[in-house]
This record gives C-alpha cells, sequence and structure tokens, in this order.
C-alpha cells in the first residue's frame, strides 16, 4: 500500500513516571486514529517491567483496536518533554546529543524530565523514524526580560539557570490560534488571557501571538492553585516549616507538589467532586473553591494590567471547558473591567469553542478546547516534513 505524506500519521508519546499515554494522529487533518494509555509501570505486581515493554503493550492495544503500526507508515514520534531549560525554545530533532541534554535538564524537573528520557529510548529502540521532542516551556523561552526575571542575586541566577521558564505552552500556544480563529480575526491583533485549567493550571497573557507572561516559573508549582499543587505560597514558607516543623526540603517540596491545593483544602483533588460537595454544603470544600476562584482573579487582574487591556479571555482544559460554575464565579465582579459572562451561554453544557461573553461585554469570553497531542503532532511533522 502507498501512502500520500499527508495520510502518514504521527505517533505522540507522553511518559511518565508510571503512564505512557499515547495518540496516534494525522496533523494535517486532525485524525485521530487511536489513543490509550498504559499504566502501572515499573510497580510491584505489574505486568509491565519497564517503558520498552510498555511500548509492546501499547502495541498491542492497538492492534486490538485494529492498527498495526508497523503497517502505518508512521512518520514520526513526537515526544512531550516537560522542561527544555535554557536551551531548547522550540522542537528539535532528537539526536544522542540532545536526549543527554534533556536528561542534564533532570536537575530542574526531577519529578518530568526521567521519564522522558526513559520514554524517549525505549521508542528510539523500537520505531526507526525520527523522533522529535516537544517542550512544556518552549512556547514561554521569549518572555520579556523583566517577567521571566526573579530578583535574586544575578550570579546565582545565572550559575543556576534560575528563571521563569513557565509550562503548558503547547496548549497555550495552541489555544492562543484556536481562539483568534474562533473569533474570526488575526493572532497578531489580539491581547489574550488564558486559562488553562487541568489537573495543573496555568494562566498566561499572550500579545499577538507571543507569551509577554505566565504563572507557572522555574518549576510547575508556582502560580494558580491546583488539584494537588498549592501554587504560589510566601516563598518564607520553606524556611519556616523547616524551622518550625523539622521537615527536610523533599518533604516540604512533597507536601507542596502532592498534598495541597484543592486537595489539601478539601480532601479531594478531582473538581467535579469538588463541585459536588460545594452544592452539598461542605464548608471545606467552599474554601478550596473560593481560593481557586480568587487566585484566578487575582492573575486576570494582573494580566490585564501586563498586556493594558484585553480582547479576549480564554477558559480551557479540563476545568475550563466543563466547569461553567467556575468560569462564572471568576467574571463575576469584573464588569468594570469589561468582562460579562453570560449566564445561559455560559451554562448551556455545549463542549466545542464558542463565546460566552454577553453582547455588551468589552472583552469577549471564549471557551476553547485545547489539545496538546494534535498540536505536538503538527510540530513534529512540521520539524520532519
Ligand atoms: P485535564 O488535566 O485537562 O484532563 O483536567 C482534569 C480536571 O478537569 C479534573 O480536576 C477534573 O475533575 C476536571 N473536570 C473534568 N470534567 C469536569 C466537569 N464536567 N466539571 C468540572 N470539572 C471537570
Amino acid at each position: 500500500m502507498t501512502h500520500a505524506p499527508t495520510d502518514r500519521p504521527v505517533l505522540v508519546l507522553n511518559a511518565g513516571s508510571s503512564s505512557l499515554k499515547y495518540q496516534l494522529v494525522v496533523p494535517e487533518s486532525g485524525e485521530l486514529r487511536a489513543a490509550g494509555i498504559v499504566e502501572r509501570i515499573g510497580e510491584s505486581g505489574s505486568e509491565v517491567a519497564d517503558h520498552a515493554a510498555a511500548l509492546e503493550v501499547m502495541g498491542a492495544q492497538l492492534r486490538d483496536d485494529g492498527v498495526h503500526l508497523d503497517d502505518v507508515a508512521l512518520r514520526a514520534v513526537g515526544h512531550r518533554v516537560v522542561h527544555g531549560g535554557p536551551d531548547f525554545s522550540a522542537p528539535v530533532v532528537i539526536d544522542d546529543a540532545v536526549l543527554e541534554r534533556i536528561r542534564q535538564l533532570s536537575a530542574l524537573a526531577p519529578l518530568h524530565n526521567p521519564a522522558a528520557v526513559i520514554g524517549i529510548e525505549a521508542a528510539r529502540g523500537r520505531f526507526d523514524v525520527p523522533h522529535v521532542a516537544v517542550f512544556d516551556t518552549a512556547f514561554f523561552s521569549s518572555l520579556p526580560a523583566e517577567a521571566s526575571t526573579y530578583a535574586v542575586p544575578r550570579d546565582l541566577a545565572a550559575k543556576h539557570s534560575i528563571r521563569r521558564y513557565g509550562f503548558h505552552g503547547t496548549s497555550h500556544q495552541f489555544v492562543a490560534q484556536a481562539t483568534a480563529d474562533l473569533l474570526g480575526r488575526p493572532l497578531t491583533d489580539l491581547r489574550q488571557v488564558i486559562l488553562h485549567l487541568g489537573n495543573g493550571c496555568s494562566a498566561s497573557a499572550v500579545r499577538g501571538g507571543h507569551a509577554v507572561d505566565t504563572s507557572m516559573g522555574l518549576t510547575p508549582l508556582q502560580g494558580l492553585v491546583m488539584g494537588t499543587r498549592s501554587g504560589d505560597v510566601d516563598p518564607g514558607l520553606h524556611a519556616y516549616l523547616s524551622r518550625e516543623a523539622g521537615m527536610s526540603i523533599d518533604e516540604i517540596d512533597t507536601v507542596l507538589n502532592k498534598r495541597s491545593g484543592v486537595l489539601g483544602l478539601s480532601g479531594v483533588n478531582d473538581f467535579r467532586e469538588l463541585v459536588h460537595r460545594v452544592e452539598a454544603g461542605d464548608d471545606a470544600a467552599r474554601l478550596a473553591f473560593d481560593v481557586v476562584v480568587h487566585r484566578l482573579k487575582h492573575y486576570v487582574g494582573a494580566y490585564l494590567a501586563i498586556l493594558g487591556g484585553a480582547d479576549v479571555l480564554v477558559f480551557t482544559a479540563g476545568i475550563g471547558q466543563h466547569s461553567a460554575p467556575v468560569r462564572a464565579a471568576v467574571a463575576d465582579g469584573l464588569g468594570e473591567l469589561g468582562i460579562a459572562v453570560d449566564p445561559a451561554r455560559n451554562g448551556d453544557g455545549s463542549t466545542g469553542a464558542r463565546i460566552i461573553s454577553s453582547d455588551d461585554s468589552r472583552v469577549v469570553v471564549a471557551v476553547v478546547p485545547t489539545d496538546e497531542e494534535l498540536a505536538i503532532a503538527r510540530q513534529t511533522a512540521e520539524l520532519v516534513g
């Protein structure tokens, strides 16, 4: 069988320490041929010993779906890599030197980059096609210096590559373009505040398609309140907990990453469950919801100031796309700032890209689904030709 280049799919891999998410996507048409996840990799009692074994399981799952990877004329493999550090500001074809550099960046992303390296190694051993790394930080690599610089001694920052990197960049970039398409306006004309609200949450300010600020920082811990992550806290908290509670740095890091956020405040991290509990009158859930919304308003206001006003406020990812109560609460009281959500449009339960502001809202408020895998597939295809 011959395949036109534009029929040939890209395999998108997102390797975590114990999971491997995959999608087989045709970049040009957006056709999703197959998708799935392999879990419990390397865990005791699991039949999936490592990421190489996980690729075999993926192959078997795909065959069950009628997809034979050796027959699809695979064009390339696109790998999601969380941290590109100071080196990578765009997708890159992976060779041994690139892989080594991603490995070295593990110091900046110890929870994420090691798994990506293992996933890339396994996939390069299995698929003899170009492999491309697409970095979550890339879209934010061109942040203005005043936004990316922390006010710490310059020599210390330089020596240890300390700066605001930002994450979820693939999503923010995709949504910025998709929003321009929805509005039928050129990306270059728009000032956008984008709220990516999923398990991880981040905000960005985007002017003319270029990011000018974002809420995540050196690590994905900074900024908005998330499912299990605290987001912004006083930087003095670490020293205080170390002295007063006798906690080690690793313990503090674990508490702030895994046991804080909505989970730490309410006992659940799934936002659907949180909203159910709020509706049932649970006080802890109410406080968690209010803290989430307060922080969101804080960033919306900040980015309106950074941008000198906005043309559009965009909600995306699991919570942003599906939770009308969060969208309503964020916009509540922002009429003076030109933001007014129409309750019927906000609550109508539709799922596609759509406008939810009232006709007299100076700022358009939109819900725009993100698709990081499609974005990775497209960037991969662009690079390998
Ligand atoms: P993501 O990381 O983009 O998959 O988003 C995951 C988050 O979206 C979880 O906190 C889910 O509870 C939340 N979510 C998904 N669907 C809904 C919904 N219908 N209402 C509220 N939150 C939702």
